[in-house]
């Protein structure tokens, strides 16, 4: 790799505490594959000034050739499952044979509790310190559908960068599992055996988005109990599943911390991916998923403007006491919403 410069787990520093480069030379920069410079450009992505959203529009869309050939794998799991765990050593195993790994998170916890479930402690030392691993924590400060957005620019930027395994990492807030889904081929579930939250994760709909349920921490005396969990996974999956569906979710026992079982849960990535290419769904998902995400960017752009705009805001409050005081028919109403929008979503930065 060449012109490696910067640490290997990046701070986010400030776009605009550092000159801004031309277009041209971030994404020369990116596809010469310098660390140093994919961190910045994902900086830019994750900045909110219009000037630096600009230009890393203008860099993305020049690299949006050179991306889309990693394998792009989401593990989600409650806090403590093993998912860092995991993460370093199936990136480790992968590593050594020759992959380039980078792993993005998606927590939306630091907005919500004022502190971050994934970020506060050390996490993948090992794999951070690997030239040919990109660690990058979750972005900030942002709504979950910002994060959303942001990791999956940074996702393409990744792949042209040259990593061909992308690793999304979440943990269980909000709707992230199901936007984590949205944009990965492969969506791994990691479960602890005895923790209740089986039960928990059938009721949220999580084992329907999982494409493979893990049951970590099958070592020691733990082992047993792994082994009795996957049973009963296994069991319900049976009744969610039809058995003639293209792909039947597995269920498997691993030891992140022993390194056991991680070559299982790689190898079934890679037959799922066979199966659904060879099935002709496989690049099927992928532009359904870009499509979705361009519907929730035109959502969230418009539910941004009308909660977040002060005129807009005032505009509805009235028109919404117009409406209920028979002053004015709702079509008259939304009609007049519709053209405030189309103004002042004109003026906002995407
Ligand atoms: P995360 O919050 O899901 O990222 O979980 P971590 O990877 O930080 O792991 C939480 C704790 O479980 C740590 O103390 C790990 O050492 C431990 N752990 C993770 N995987 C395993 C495993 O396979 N076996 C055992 N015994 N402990 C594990």
């Amino acid at each position: 790799m060449s012109g490696d410069m910067g640490t290997p787990l990046e701070p986010p520093s400030s776009p605009s505490s550092r000159r801004r480069l031309a277009p041209e030379q971030y994404v020369a920069g990116v596809l010469d594959r310098q660390r140093g410079m994919l961190s910045r450009v994902i900086t830019l992505i994750e900045s909110r000034r219009p000037a630096d959203r600009d230009l890393a529009q203008r860099v993305l869309s020049e690299l949006l050739p050179h991306a889309g050939n990693s394998i792009r794998v989401g593990i989600t799991g409650v806090p403590g499952a093993g998912k860092s765990t995991l993460i370093e050593s199936l990136g480790l195993n992968l590593t050594r044979q020759g992959h380039r790994v980078a792993v993005l998170a998606i927590d939306p916890s630091s907005r919500i509790t004022g502190g971050s479930i994934l970020g506060d402690k050390t996490r993948m030392a090992e794999l951070s310190r690997d030239p040919s691993a990109f660690i990058r924590p979750s972005p900030s400060g942002e709504t979950l559908g910002g994060v959303a957005w942001k990791t999956r620019e940074a996702m393409l930027a990744c792949e042209a960068a040259g990593h061909d395994v992308v690793i999304v990492e979440t943990v269980g807030v909000g709707q992230s599992e199901t936007m984590v889904a949205d944009m990965v081929d492969f969506f791994l579930l990691v479960l602890i055996a005895g923790a209740g939250d089986e039960l928990q994760m059938i009721k949220r709909g999580l084992i329907e988005m999982a494409d493979l349920i893990a049951i970590n921490k099958a070592d020691g005396e733990n082992r047993g109990r792994a082994l009795r969990a996957m049973t009963q996974c296994r069991n319900a999956i049976r009744l969610m599943v039809p058995s003639d569906s293209l792909w039947v979710p597995p269920v498997v026992t691993c030891s992140a911390l022993e390194n056991v079982g991680l070559d299982t849960i790689w190898a079934n990535v890679l037959a799922h991916r066979a199966k659904y290419k060879l099935a002709g769904l496989f690049q099927e998902r992928r532009r359904a998923q870009s499509v979705r995400w361009m519907w929730d960017l035109v959502n969230e752009r418009i539910q941004r403007v009308l909660r977040e705009n002060p005129e807009v805001v005032q505009l509805t409050a009235r028109l919404e006491s117009d409406v209920q005081d028979g002053r004015m028919t709702a079509t008259a109403a939304a009609e007049q919403i519709i053209q405030a929008l189309r103004f002042k979503t004109q003026q906002e930065p995407v």
